[in-house]
């Protein structure tokens, strides 16, 4: 539901302006306009998509009320916070009931959590009153002997890289490399391989090496260390060292949609509805403030979600949603279109609600 109380607020008190200067168009219907609204604010038809002036508005409700619509980046069916809230609620104590209530959310789990959710309801056929937690650490050990195997290969190839360097550099790049190999083949719980430390490592090794097209391919190969959210041997190894609760959540909770703003936040992007999609967080937490550009060049298939999500949109708008934010998609749109520099061109059409 939109509250229009704070902007409303913000409007009548503070003389509206942006940094371009140009004259704020409002095309805003709401329900219970109060009289102010009117004397303060030009109505006018014409919007320009990208000036949407919603200065100091940070209402995300109308997108959040997206809610289970494709993630616009990855395709998959987002879920919502309510729903997410039942999932923690009903996870009781064994995996047979926590599997007998995250099968109503499978569909919008992503690939790994779906094929660790396949392999925790094999493995709770024969112990469904284990926890979730019992049956990954039951069944860890071969997880982790593949984890190490691509870890170590990655490492591998790492070496094999840095051979192109001088003596000195290499030697450089080996000294990261055996430690995170010890970090990997630790059997200490204390002692723990952290992907975020080592492409730390791989960082600092950036001002030793004079040949930038080398260090390039090394961490790209670096990057490729896998994480609990593109690998199931590391999901089941993280996660079988938390609780039953929290590995239950863990397999639907990325699959929230989030708000996201397509310009960061961290580069200057506003707090307002056309710089917001439903993402899911899985998405939302992996771009973090990459920009679209760069985002879009490593993730294609977001071209096309991108026009599905608008797509699904303006059906809802046509359909009586949204009410008021007609504007939304031609706005995202242009919003999509500049920060992508252009690799993002959604259509907008069929839209049937003129406000
Ligand atoms: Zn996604």
């Amino acid at each position: 539901m939109i509250q229009p109380i704070n902007l409303f607020s913000v409007l009548s008190s503070k003389k509206i302006t942006n940094s371009n200067n140009i004259q704020p168009k409002f095309n805003v219907n709401f329900a219970t306009k109060p009289d102010s609204f009117e004397k303060t604010v030009p109505q006018e038809k014409i919007l320009a998509p990208a000036y949407v002036p919603f200065l100091g508005y940070a209402h995300d409700e109308p997108v959040r009320a997206l809610g289970n619509i494709i993630c616009p980046c990855c395709g998959v069916e987002m879920m919502t916070q309510k729903q997410m809230n039942a999932v923690s609620k009903d996870l009781g104590n064994t995996s047979a009931k926590a599997i007998s209530t995250l099968k109503n959310y499978e569909k919008y789990m992503h690939p790994v959590e779906k094929e660790c959710f396949n392999l925790m309801k094999d493995w709770s056929k024969s112990k469904p009153d284990a926890s979730l937690k019992d049956l990954l650490q039951e069944n860890k050990a071969p997880q982790l002997e593949k984890l190490q195997a691509k870890q170590n290969s990655i490492l591998d190839t790492v070496d094999e890289i840095s051979k192109q360097l001088s003596s000195t550099e290499q030697e450089e790049v080996k000294k990261v490399t055996d430690t995170t190999r010890k970090f990997v083949s630790s059997t200490d719980k204390e002692i723990k391989f952290k992907r975020k430390t080592f492409l730390k490592d791989i960082d600092d090794l950036k001002s030793k090496i004079s040949n930038k097209e080398i260090y390039t391919q090394i961490h790209k190969e670096a990057e490729k260390m896998p994480t609990s959210q593109n690998d199931v041997s590391a999901f089941i190894v993280k996660y079988s060292e938390r609780t039953h609760q929290e590995i239950g959540e863990r397999l639907v909770k990325l699959s929230v949609g989030t708000i996201e703003h397509i310009k960061p936040r961290s580069e200057g992007g506003r707090n307002t509805v056309s710089n917001y999609m439903l993402e899911c967080g899985g998405c939302n937490h992996e771009r973090s403030s990459i920009p679209l550009g760069d985002w879009v060049d490593s993730h294609p298939e977001m071209k096309e979600n991108t026009q599905k999500y608008i797509d699904e949109v303006i059906k809802r708008i046509n359909a009586g949603e949204m009410k008021g934010f007609s504007f939304y998609p031609a706005a995202v749109a242009r919003t999509l279109y500049e920060q992508s520099d252009g690799k993002i061109d959604v259509k907008v059409q069929g839209l049937n609600v003129e406000e």
